[in-house]
């Protein structure tokens, strides 16, 4: 048990500290690259000798932000924004900025012109992703992007070091994946705050030492015999579901992740890159094809989401789902009454979290997480 208290408390400790994380990769004289959320191919940054920090905003308040953007975008972008007008991604040595979403595209702009010093790669991928021509799309992308690294880095990436570092992602997400299942089976063990800490530490690491790390957390957690406190399992859904405050409030009420579809977590790293389709800038292209259920990529079948989270729901016998509504998200805004509708026809009960990176007071989350699991508790009986 020891091994596995102190494994966490390390990951937990890098998630809560990705600024000393960033100058301890620096001082072993490293680089970083700063990638902003979503569907980045953190490979090509990898293969360039790049450690990929992931930047998702931050808690705290919008304070210079504010003079790029007004008070109805998200905080992902607001607190993204604020992070590098405060200084803290100055020694990053370049920011990759995808568009996915009508808040991004523009953030992208605000970055440029807020930040001119820190060199921003752009990147477009296509809303048609699965046909022909939406992966030659992409590829025509990656390759940009590559060549755009290249320059930044002074090296060369090579075919054989891409595909190196798709084998260390591939590998990192199945260490992920497995984790999260076993996070659900023990959560005595692995509290929700704990399980949270664990998978944004992958942001600010090397994925090779976060899989090595993770490798023995999980053998560590097939070893101890059954969690006698399972709690009422839930599966969450949402942008992001990282804050501390939040989280505890699962804890207080024995309320277990089992299963997840939050952006920030499995929805990143649910799809593997098929190595064996030989280019390997190919390869990443399929991998970001055979993505889906996610409101950020266009779909046309409106009930596919709802449907993969009832399948999420019985398959890790889950009793309900918990939704962390990003307030100002569109995409997720507009996702949600046909999710809504699909689980109540399968009778899947749910509750909707309002959140945003700004939040301190949960009291009126915590009111609903206690009445929903109390009625999930009395289903169960
Ligand atoms: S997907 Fe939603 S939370 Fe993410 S950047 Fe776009 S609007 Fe913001």
């Amino acid at each position: 048990m020891n091994e596995i208290t102190e494994l966490l408390s390390e990951m937990s400790d890098i998630a809560q500290n990705p600024d000393m994380r960033l100058a301890a990769c620096l001082a072993e004289g490293r680089k970083a690259v700063g990638v902003f959320p979503y569907y980045v191919p953190e490979e090509i940054a990898y293969a360039a000798g790049f450690v990929p920090f992931g930047i998702w905003g931050m808690q705290g308040s919008v304070r210079e932000a504010g003079r790029y953007f007004p008070a109805f975008y998200c905080t992902v972008a607001r607190m993204g924004l604020e992070l590098a007008l405060s200084g803290k991604i100055d020694k990053l040595s370049a920011v990759i900025m995808p568009s996915v979403c009508d808040t991004l595209r523009p953030f992208s702009q605000n970055f440029k012109s807020a930040r001119p010093d820190i060199p921003m790669v752009f990147l477009a991928h296509p809303q048609n992703r699965k046909e022909d021509f939406g992966i030659a799309y992409t590829v025509c992308e990656y390759r940009r992007v590559k060549a755009e690294l290249e320059g930044i880095a002074g090296v060369k990436i090579t075919d054989e070091s891409l595909a190196d570092a798709i084998c260390v992602y591939n590998e990192n997400r199945a260490a992920r994946r497995e984790f999260v299942r076993l996070a659900g089976l023990y959560p005595s063990t692995v509290s929700a705050l704990r399980r949270a800490e664990v998978l944004k530490s992958a942001y600010f690491m090397d994925k090779s030492e976060h899989t090595r790390l993770l490798l023995r957390i999980n053998a560590a957690l097939c070893a101890l015999p059954h969690d006698p406190q399972p709690g009422v399992k839930v599966v969450t859904s949402g942008i992001i579901a990282d804050n501390a405050n939040l989280l505890d409030i699962f804890d207080r009420y024995g309320i277990t992740v089992a299963a997840d579809d939050v952006a920030h977590e499995s929805r990143s790293f649910r799809v593997d890159t098929p190595i064996k389709s030989g280019d390997p800038l190919t390869a990443l292209a399929r991998q970001f094809s055979e993505q889906s259920d996610d409101p950020l990529l266009y779909e046309p079948d409106l009930d596919r989401r709802g449907r993969r989270l009832v399948d999420l729901v019985l398959n890790c016998g889950a009793r309900g789902v918990i939704f962390i509504m990003m307030q100002f998200c569109d995409p997720e805004e507009l996702d949600y009454p046909n999710i809504k509708k699909t689980l109540d026809r399968a009778s899947v009960p749910s509750v909707m979290i309002g959140y945003d990176q700004q939040m301190r007071d949960f009291g009126q989350a915590g009111t609903s997480l206690e009445a929903f699991s109390d009625m999930l508790r009395t289903r169960l009986q």
